[in-house]
């Protein structure tokens, strides 16, 4: 692991601040266009954090592209939003929003647009959060898209920064400070200002970029770090390496000795965002899956959200397969722990289909049902394949489907995902299966498959039945993966 000296985030900070001095990013005085630019058309953001954290200013400026609209894409925060207007040499012109987005028909050429953000209270969930000295602050709270985007459009964006401040952003580097990724307009995603630690790794040929909120971990830093970077290399026990070539974890900082919540978001860059307890113990992190569950969820393609009972099961049942395979669970305990999921998934749905009970979970909370239910066909579908002599089951298909489409931004439906397992392995088994579940209210049924596989009893009570019909296929589901790539 190394410590960036520079923070991603600020590199090339000067560039827009110099042109703010000068009355704006407009009028091309101080830009070399062509080496900036080249032929494609470009925008350039330029954002400037105020001390106390409470307003960032933004100055957007198109060249080579006459713009038509500026969008916020989630309306809710448009509230945030202060003094949109042109920045014109002669003075500035106000803009106001129509909607959700502030049109430009005055806009000439040379002009940027400017406008102020209100990053202060109150909290908005995880979007908006203001802490004591930093402030989670989603880009779609203050990012506003340019369109149109023609196709090669560049769009880069900078800031700039008082002195202890850092940014956090998923977007890649670029000379001019980031790139910023189409899916920062298109999907959510996550960003932090203010007191942030910042450290890098390198695993599975991927960087991961780990960003601790506020005064980070202290002493116990080295450990949150360690978990990390174990939890990421469990990823390498399924894919060839991250599948991602960057992962921003943000990791906030709570009260307690227990990781809490996590979530994975694609937005401007792979990001996985989990609170932990700020007392950890190497005891409870050990054998924590969190940040496992969270980075498989990257390490696949995103699913549309009907069908979470896929991405929330594949997720489920290869968190454990994973921290097995890596050493982080023993192979009872990883095989306990499915166990007990399905039981409490069979025993907490409402009564609805699995397709329904996904569709309605935010309502109705009935997670474990659709999360586990999803995991008990992905065990299904697994061990089927491998009865049927794939070799590495559903191993093989998902290593596949991270190649293609694990940064893809569309969103995969259950009935695609199907038709490429089968069509991958020349079996028909995952469609039928899924068929067969999806509009049933009964938990699909894992005890013969579990008692073929010699999982007997639970708890302290289980036993892994050693000449049990399937006992080897068992084993080399939680066995080390052999010859694999490792960081
Ligand atoms: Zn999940």
């Amino acid at each position: 692991m190394t410590h960036r000296q520079t923070p991603w985030s600020v590199s090339q900070q000067s560039f827009c601040l110099g042109l703010l001095l000068l009355g704006g990013c407009g009028g091309a005085v101080a830009t070399p266009a062509s080496a900036v630019t080249g032929d494609a058309p470009a925008v350039h953001s330029s954002f400037v954090i105020d001390p106390d954290l409470h307003t960032l200013s933004a100055t957007v400026c198109p060249r080579d592209l006459r713009l038509e609209r500026l969008r916020m894409t989630t309306p809710e925060f448009i509230e945030r939003v202060r003094r949109p207007r042109i920045l014109r040499a002669t003075g500035d012109v106000p803009l106001a929003f129509e909607e959700d987005a502030l049109p430009m028909a005055s806009m000439a050429d040379g002009d940027c647009i400017g406008y102020d953000v209100d990053l202060g209270p109150p909290r908005e969930g995880f979007w908006i959060a203001p802490g004591e000295a930093h402030v989670i602050a989603a880009p779609d709270v203050w990012l506003l898209a340019p369109e149109p985007r023609p196709e090669g459009t560049l769009l880069t964006a900078s800031f700039t920064l008082p002195p202890g401040v850092r940014a956090a952003v998923p977007w890649p580097d670029d000379p001019r400070g980031h790139r910023v990724p189409e899916t920062a307009f298109t999907l959510r995603g996550a960003a932090a200002f203010g007191k942030l630690e910042q450290a890098t790794a390198r695993v599975g040929g991927a960087e991961l970029d780990l960003v601790s909120l506020g005064s980070g971990f202290g002493e116990r830093a080295p450990l949150v770090s360690k978990w990390m970077q174990k939890s990421a290399s469990a990823l390498t026990e399924l894919h060839d390496g991250l599948p991602v070539p960057r992962v921003m974890a943000l990791l906030l900082p709570v009260s307690g000795s227990d990781v809490g919540f996590g979530m994975a978001l694609r937005g401007g860059g792979p990001t996985v965002m989990i609170m932990v307890g700020s007392s950890v113990t190497p005891a409870s992190l050990d054998t924590d899956w969190t940040a496992v569950h969270e980075l498989f969820h990257l390490s696949a393609p995103r699913f549309h959200p009907r069908d979470a009972w896929l991405s929330e099961g594949l997720a489920t049942y290869y968190t454990d397969i994973l921290m097995a395979r890596a050493g982080m669970l023993d192979e009872r305990s990883a095989w306990d722990d499915l166990r007990d999921g399905f039981s409490r998934g069979s025993r907490r749905g409402t009564g609805r289909t699995l397709r329904q009970e996904s569709i309605d979970m935010h309502e109705t909370y009935a997670y474990q049902r659709v999360y586990w239910a999803g995991a008990a066909l992905s065990l299904l579908a697994d061990v089927e394949l491998r009865k049927r002599g794939v070799e590495g089951g559903l191993d093989g298909p998902m290593r596949e489907l991270a190649r293609c489409c694990a940064r893809s931004e569309e969103a995969w439906s259950a009935e695609k995902f199907a038709a490429f397992v089968d069509q991958k392995t020349g079996q028909s088994v995952v469609q039928s299966l899924f068929e067969h579940y999806l509009d049933r209210a009964d938990f699909p049924d894992t005890a013969e498959i579990l008692a073929a596989l010699g999982v007997k009893g639970a708890g302290r009570e289980m036993t892994l039945v050693a000449d049990a019909p399937r006992a080897s296929v068992r084993s080399a589901m939680m066995a080390p993966r052999a010859g694999g790539a490792k960081p």
